[in-house]
């Protein structure tokens, strides 16, 4: 079965829901058991059916059934946003005592969880240069339990070599944790590549929408026990109404992407020809630094990509930013709709070394024509024209 058919048909069954083509939702806490017998029988299968809101609903089932299949993982689990999946798929394999290598491109929070709080548990964290491959091997210590991995990173996307990290972490008994929410299970087969435990932040891609808080961590054979067991005892549940949104997203997540890659990457293009502009960073393009290993690994590129802009001063790119009539400012992307937004990237193992503003752009579902006079528009705010 193609992806597109699965997205259709998966993760639901009219004849279970009284013919109705979507599953229903559930909203609950308790379940009732008719007997001791039932009682005792669900406490021995305790991710069977329905047994307490908590541990999810048939709709959680269904969709995390469902993503497991598109990633081809052996299991998955959804939680109420992108950053419990990041702090499960963490606390799944840390213990006091234990080091993790981590990206030094990882979207901005999963520094902030390593630096604040895993250090609060005694458990430390190296950052390492995204484009480090098989040389991780030097970093890793007796006590290295995971190496974590994001790939595009969220604000600079560097491309890490997902395969060659993953084969010296394995030859010394370490998981691989990867952030797969740039390119959703349709772009980056995960556990293809040697990941162990893969995370997504639904809110983006697979809600698509803008108007939920979600995310999904799926593993291999040898993590799936931790994973959930990480999920149900942290009691980071999500809840069926954004469930119930994240399974609709996946119906036309790969209509969207496909829109979303093909706009972003005409808009980039654009971009590069601009003298405003410094570098364009797009891993579909060739002049990206690890274009190659786009192109090796990973199937698609989403809507989100960076640009990094000739020195300016701030009213100037304010005045650029303030007027622009399609393009929002927000934190967060993957929906419907184009963000743009100024990021700084933070970083400790690798230097960040552009002059001018980084902006990071989100191209969503508008027409590009559209998308492209926008920003020149806005370009020409930047150079002190009156809008
Ligand atoms: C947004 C994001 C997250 C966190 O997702 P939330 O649902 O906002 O908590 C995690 N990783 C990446 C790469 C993200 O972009």
């Amino acid at each position: 079965m193609h992806d597109d058919t699965r997205l259709a048909h998966g993760g639901r069954d009219p004849a279970r829901q009284n013919g109705a083509v979507n599953p229903p939702v559930h909203h609950v806490s308790t379940v009732v058991y008719e007997s001791l017998e039932a009682l005792e029988h669900a406490r021995t299968r305790p991710y069977e059916g329905m047994t307490y809101g908590l541990r999810g609903t048939p709709l959680h089932f269904d969709f995390e059934h469902l993503m497991a299949e598109l990633e081809g993982a052996h299991a998955a689990v959804s939680c109420c946003s992108g950053l419990a999946a990041i702090n499960i798929a963490l606390m799944s394999v840390v213990e006091a005592g234990a080091h993790v290598l981590v990206a030094d491109n990882v979207y901005g929070p999963t520094r902030q969880l390593c630096d604040n709080w895993l250090t609060r548990l005694g458990v430390e964290t190296t950052y390492f240069d995204p484009e480090i491959g098989s040389r991780i091997e030097s970093l890793i210590r007796p006590h290295t339990k995971a190496v974590f991995v994001e790939a595009p990173g969220s604000s600079t996307f560097e491309i890490c070599d997902v395969p060659a990290i993953a084969g010296r972490a394995h030859a010394h008994d370490c998981s691989v944790l990867f952030d797969n929410t740039w390119a959703t299970p349709l772009y980056f087969p995960a556990f293809e590549r040697g990941v162990d435990i893969s995370i997504h932040a639904a809110t983006k891609y697979v809600v698509g929408h803008a108007d939920a808080m979600l995310g999904v961590v799926s593993a291999n054979a040898a993590h799936a026990g931790r994973i959930r067991r990480a999920t149900h005892q942290l009691g980071y549940c999500a809840g069926p109404d954004d469930v119930y949104l994240g399974l609709r997203g996946l119906r036309s997540m790969s209509v969207r992407l496909r829109q979303h890659e093909s706009s972003a990457l005409a808009v980039a293009n654009w971009l590069a020809g601009r003298p405003e502009v410094a570098r364009v960073i797009h891993p579909a393009r060739a002049d990206h630094p690890q274009h190659d290993l786009w192109r090796r690994d990973f199937t698609g590129a989403s809507g989100l990509f960076g640009v990094v802009l000739e020195p300016v001063a701030k009213d100037r790119l304010a005045a650029m930013l303030d007027g622009l009539e399609y393009f929002g400012m927000g934190y967060s992307w993957g929906g419907y709709e184009s963000l743009i937004l100024p990021v700084e990237p933070q970083r400790s193992a690798t230097r960040w070394s552009y002059e001018g503003p980084t902006l990071r752009i989100h191209v969503g579902l508008e027409a590009v024509d559209d998308l492209v006079e926008d920003l020149a528009a806005g370009f020409n705010r930047l150079a002190g024209n009156p809008g």
